[in-house]
């Protein structure tokens, strides 16, 4: 199975980023990512390394799927992700819901048991439930820094997004151009301090090439048997829009409900969570349950 490695990590999606690795429609590849603070974390210590500020939110990649080209949709189904044994998170005098709190950065390591708890303070270990920050492809005519989420995914720190998702994102440009890093082994909604628990790791995903087939407004994911819309605006007032949109639009064309309808049915059943507030652009996303859609017929590809 074809890995690459977290040697190969950019801060920029765009048309023009030189592909590091090469794959077909179907394949398994493995994404091995920094922590979101360029790998900031010496194993075995308790205290970061200074801040390594020539990645900011760095992604691995990108990858080129052969074949897919602009108008299609990259399927990505998330199989598997592995963690590093200890996760950073950090204060901000600046940033986030709560800076009035702080007058410096402040950063804190945890040991991660066995990938599936962290250890938070003496007392207290929580549950992981790792996902992925930062996933995307490249736009189609901009440059997109990945600390920004957009229409291409990117920054989007929506904790919906790992292992057992499937997520859809466009494809803008020849070979989609697939980038991902910035896990977290654990963010509630919002991730309103300014981060999640940020730690490197691997990802393993299967890529697949859709083509005449139903579209989704992208980004989408669907996990748990819930279908998500994930969108990101300078505002959460726009993205709110955006994502309930995105989403009454493709009930109404797929099922050929009249929006009269899909719009009682989005009103009785979706629900709408903040995925962050912290980054360049806020994420928000509206779920709604999958079997409603098979009932009118719909499939996913
Ligand atoms: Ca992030
Ligand atoms: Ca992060």
């Amino acid at each position: 199975m074809m890995k690459i490695t977290r040697d190969y990590v950019h801060d920029i999606m765009r048309a023009s980023q030189p592909p590091v690795a090469f794959c077909e429609s179907g394949d398994t590849v493995i994404f091995e990512t920094r922590d979101c603070y360029n790998d900031s974390i010496i194993p075995g210590e308790k205290q970061p390394k200074d801040d390594d500020p020539s990645y900011a939110n760095p992604a691995t990649g990108p990858l080129f799927v052969d074949g897919a080209q602009p108008g299609d949709q990259l399927k990505v189904e998330i199989l598997a992700m592995d963690l590093a044994p200890q996760a950073v998170m950090r204060t901000s005098p600046t940033d986030g819901a709560f800076p009035r709190y702080f007058k410096e950065r402040y950063f804190q390591i945890f040991d991660l048991a066995d990938g599936r708890w962290v250890q938070f303070d003496e007392g207290l270990s929580l549950p992981l439930s790792p996902m992925i920050g930062v996933i995307g492809t490249a736009p189609k005519e901009e440059e997109i820094d990945t600390e920004t989420p957009f229409d291409h995914g990117g920054n989007m720190d929506c904790n919906k997004i790992g292992v057992g998702t499937t997520l859809y994102l466009p494809v803008n440009v020849p070979g989609a151009l697939l980038s991902m890093g910035d896990l977290h082994a654990l963010m509630g909604d919002g991730e309103v301090l300014i981060c999640g628990l940020e730690v490197a790791g691997e990802v393993t995903v299967r890529v697949t090439v859709l083509r005449d087939q139903l579209k989704v407004p992208t980004p989408f994911a669907v996990r748990d048997g819930r279908v998500m819309t994930i969108q990101s605006a300078d505002t959460l007032d726009e993205a709110a829009g955006k994502a309930a949109n995105a989403m009454m639009d493709f009930i109404t064309q797929a099922s050929g409900l009249h929006p009269r309808k899909s719009g009682m049915l989005m009103s009785l059943l979706s629900d709408m969570a903040v995925c962050q507030i912290v980054d360049p652009k806020k994420t928000v996303r509206v779920e709604f349950p999958q079997s409603i859609l098979e009932h009118y017929g719909v499939r996913l590809p």
